[in-house]
């Protein structure tokens, strides 16, 4: 599904290299959650794999499907079945988030070179989204996450990941305000969304997170690599006895 060779990505404003040659492959179906301590760039991962500005990819591949997606504009990526979940969700006053669901189904649909949704199709598949997830109607009516809170916030990128129905979903959970509640929500969401023909990267700091999604496959990064991989006793371990160790061992 997501193969990731050899990366590396620089700074565009000063020449800083922050990954240093990043290897991941996660298969279909899977859920790889990489963890690490604070700078390491893990963030940077996620930016470099939804395209965001900034950063410049100086060696190294990234594909879904076989397909690279690192010459891909965001909204092809989008279209392409990728998903990027990120730790501080933009606020839209004035955009109600069932019309600003509806352009992004469609901005993926067109970039599919498929027709739009109808009026009534997309009420008809919002209303069966917010269902299954258990998300209240009445959040589809506000402004987009203006005056949510956290854990609002989390059902709602749950309910955005639901509507676009991605192939491979990233999310980023790593800096603080997920609280026990929110982390909750982010676990159930990506277990009831958790499909054969899904995978899931989450980067999260906290162990807890893994107690509720049980990943298939735990990375720890540290300096821009990947410097284990390992099942979900490496989440564990890392709660247990923090990075020192991992990062002795490497050293
Ligand atoms: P993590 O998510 O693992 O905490 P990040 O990817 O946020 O790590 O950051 C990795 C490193 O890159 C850090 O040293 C950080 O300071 C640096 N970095 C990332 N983005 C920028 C940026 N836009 N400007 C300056 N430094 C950055
Ligand atoms: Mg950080
Ligand atoms: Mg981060």
């Amino acid at each position: 599904m997501l193969e990731i060779k050899n990366l590396h990505v620089e700074l565009e404003e000063e020449d800083k290299q922050i990954l240093k040659g990043v290897d991941l492959s996660v298969g279909a179906g899977q859920v790889h959650a990489i963890m690490g301590p604070n700078g390491s760039g893990k963030s940077t991962l996620s930016y470099v794999l939804s395209g965001k500005d900034g950063y410049e990819v100086t060696d190294g591949s990234a594909t879904l499907d076989a397909v690279d997606i690192l010459d891909m504009d965001p909204e092809e990526r989008a279209a392409a079945g990728l998903f990027l979940a990120f730790q501080y969700p933009v606020e839209i006053p004035g955009v109600g988030n069932m019309t600003f669901l509806r352009t992004a189904v469609n901005a993926q649909r067109k970039a599919r070179g498929e027709d739009e949704m109808s009026a009534g199709d997309f009420l008809k598949f919002i209303r069966e989204k917010a269902k299954s997830l258990n998300i209240d109607a009445e959040m589809l009516k506000r402004p987009v996450n203006v005056g949510f809170s956290g854990g609002e916030k989390k059902r709602n990128e749950i309910l955005q990941m639901a509507m676009l129905e991605p192939k491979m979903c990233i999310l980023d959970e790593t800096d603080s305000g997920l609280d026990v509640d929110a982390m909750k929500l982010v676990a159930e969401g990506v277990n009831a969304l958790r499909s054969e023909g899904r995978s899931f990267l989450v980067i999260t700091h906290y162990q807890r997170l893994l107690d509720h999604i049980k990943p298939d496959v735990v990375h720890i990064m540290a300096d821009g690599k990947i410097i284990k991989s390992g099942g979900p006793e490496l989440a564990l371990e890392v709660e247990n006895n923090g990075y020192a160790d991992l990062l002795a061992e490497v050293a």
